[in-house]
C-alpha cells in the first residue's frame, strides 16, 4: 500500500476526526442514557406522507425524477422555497438567490472551499458548531473565537477582533454564526446584535455566514429577524436544512445569498456531486406544496417542547444548588448548555458519567481555542421524557461526587 502519511493531501491531513465521534463510541453501551447525540426523534418522521408522495410521483413519473438535475437545484423546490422564505421570514428572494445543497454540511463545505485560503482568519462564536469548525480547519483557516453570552456573540469583543485584523492588514474572510437556538448552546442571537452584525458586514466589508438549521423549531417567544432580512449590503449568506424540519436522511438543504455568490458556489458544487438527489428534492417540493410542512413542524415542536420542559424540570430538581451550576433555557431547537464551576472539568468527568450510564458532549469540543472545559451540551430531542428524568438524575449524582472530591482536595 502507498504511504498514506506522505501521499495524502494537506486537506486530508488537516481534517481532524471529530472528538464527538470518538466519545460516542463509548456511549454505545447497553443501558446508557445519551444526551450526547444531536438526532431528531425518529418516531416523528412523516414516513406515511413520504410513502404517499413517492407513490404519487412514481405514478406520474416522467422519468425526470430519476434523471440528473440542474446543479442549482430543481425549479419546483426552489419555487416552494421562495414562497416559504417570504411566508415564514418576510424574505423576498428570486430562485437565482437559492442553491439547493446536499444538506447544510455541504453548504458549509462550499463556504470553506469558496472563501478560505490557508491561514485566512475567520471569526466564529465560542462555542460554535463542531462540524463547521472541522470544515474551516480542513481548509486551513486561522479560526478566531469570539465569546458569547445568553444573547449571542459579544459585539464589543467582535469589534475589537475585527479592528485588530484591520490593523494587522489581515485578509479576514467571514464571520460564522448559528443565530437561532445555537448548536451547541441553545442560545438565540438578539435582534440588536443581528443588526450590529449587519453593520459590521458593511463597516468591515466582511461576509456574514448565518447557519440556521433550528430556526423553525421555535417553542415560544418571538423570533428575531433573520440576519439576511436585515442585510442591505449583500454580504450575508444563509444556510438552511430540512434535517431538523423534515428528515435528515433526505440530505437536503439550501443556501440563500446574492446571485453572484450563488453562481460561484454552483461552480464548486459541480465538482462535489453534480447535483443534489432529484428525487429527494421533488419529495420535499411536494411536501411543501401539499401544505404538510408547517403541520409537521408544529407537531414536532409540541414533542420537543415537552422534552425541553422535562429537561429543565429535572435540572431544577436534581442539580446541586448554590454551587455555581447554570444552564441555558432555549426557546427552541434541540440542545441546552450546562456551565459547571470553573474548578470542574466536564472532560475529566465524562468517563465517570459513562460509568454511571449517562453521556453528554464535552463543551470544549465546540471551542476553537480549547476553552470551555467546564461546559457540556445536552440534547433533549432524542431521549424519551422518562430517560431525560433518569439521565439528569444520574448526571447530577456524578456532578455532586465531583464537587465533593474537589472540596476534599481544597
Ligand atoms: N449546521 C449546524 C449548526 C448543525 O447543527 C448541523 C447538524 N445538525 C449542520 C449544520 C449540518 O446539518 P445537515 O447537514 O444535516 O443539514
Amino acid at each position: 500500500m502507498i504511504d498514506l502519511g506522505k501521499n495524502l493531501s494537506v486537506v486530508t491531513r488537516r481534517t481532524k476526526s471529530s472528538v464527538i465521534r470518538e466519545l460516542l463510541k463509548l456511549t454505545n453501551q447497553p443501558g446508557i442514557i445519551s444526551f450526547a447525540g444531536g438526532l431528531p426523534d425518529s418516531s416523528l418522521f412523516p414516513s406515511e406522507k413520504v410513502a404517499d408522495i413517492v407513490g404519487d410521483l412514481a405514478k406520474k413519473f416522467n422519468k425526470a425524477e430519476l434523471q440528473y438535475g440542474p446543479t442549482e437545484g430543481m425549479p419546483q423546490l426552489k419555487e416552494e422555497l421562495v414562497k416559504l422564505l417570504e411566508k415564514d421570514d418576510g424574505i423576498k428572494v428570486k430562485p437565482e438567490n437559492i442553491l439547493i445543497t446536499t444538506a447544510s454540511q455541504q453548504g458549509l463545505d462550499l463556504i470553506g472551499r469558496g472563501f478560505i485560503d490557508p491561514s485566512d482568519p475567520i471569526l466564529v462564536e465560542l462555542p460554535s458548531y463542531l462540524g463547521g469548525l472541522q470544515v474551516f480547519q480542513s481548509y486551513g483557516a486561522n479560526i478566531i473565537g469570539v465569546k458569547c453570552d445568553d444573547d449571542g456573540i459579544l459585539i464589543d469583543e467582535l469589534e475589537k477582533k475585527l479592528d485588530m485584523l484591520v490593523e494587522e492588514d489581515e485578509h479576514y474572510k467571514f464571520i460564522y454564526v448559528v443565530p437561532d437556538f445555537q448548536n451547541p448552546s441553545g442560545v438565540t442571537t438578539s435582534q440588536e446584535r443581528r443588526k450590529k452584525l449587519v453593520e459590521f458586514s458593511d463597516k468591515y466589508n466582511v461576509l456574514v455566514v448565518e447557519d440556521s438549521p433550528y430556526r423553525q423549531v421555535r417553542f415560544e417567544g418571538t423570533a428575531p429577524d433573520m440576519i439576511y432580512k436585515l442585510d442591505h449590503t449583500d454580504n450575508v449568506v444563509s444556510l438552511f436544512t430540512f434535517s431538523k424540519t423534515f428528515a435528515p436522511g433526505l440530505r437536503l438543504g439550501y443556501m440563500v445569498a446574492h446571485e453572484e455568490i450563488i453562481k460561484k458556489m454552483v461552480k464548486l458544487k459541480q465538482s462535489l456531486d453534480l447535483c443534489t438527489s432529484t428525487l429527494n428534492q421533488l419529495i420535499a417540493a411536494e411536501f411543501l406544496r401539499q401544505g404538510y410542512f408547517h403541520d409537521h413542524v408544529n407537531s414536532m415542536i409540541t414533542v420537543y417542547k415537552n422534552k425541553r420542559d422535562a429537561m429543565l424540570h429535572a435540572l431544577e430538581e436534581y442539580m446541586p444548588k448554590g454551587e455555581g451550576i447554570s444552564w441555558t433555557r432555549p426557546e427552541g431547537g434541540l440542545f441546552l448548555w450546562v456551565r459547571l464551576p470553573e474548578t470542574l472539568s466536564a472532560n475529566e468527568m465524562f468517563y465517570d458519567a459513562v460509568e454511571q450510564k449517562v453521556a453528554y458532549v464535552i463543551g470544549s469540543a465546540f471551542h476553537c481555542d480549547g476553552s470551555g472545559t467546564n461546559t457540556m451540551r445536552l440534547n433533549f430531542s432524542y431521549p424519551s421524557v422518562e430517560q431525560i428524568d433518569t439521565g439528569i438524575k444520574r448526571l447530577a449524582e456524578v456532578i455532586k461526587k465531583e464537587l465533593s472530591k474537589k472540596s476534599v482536595r481544597v
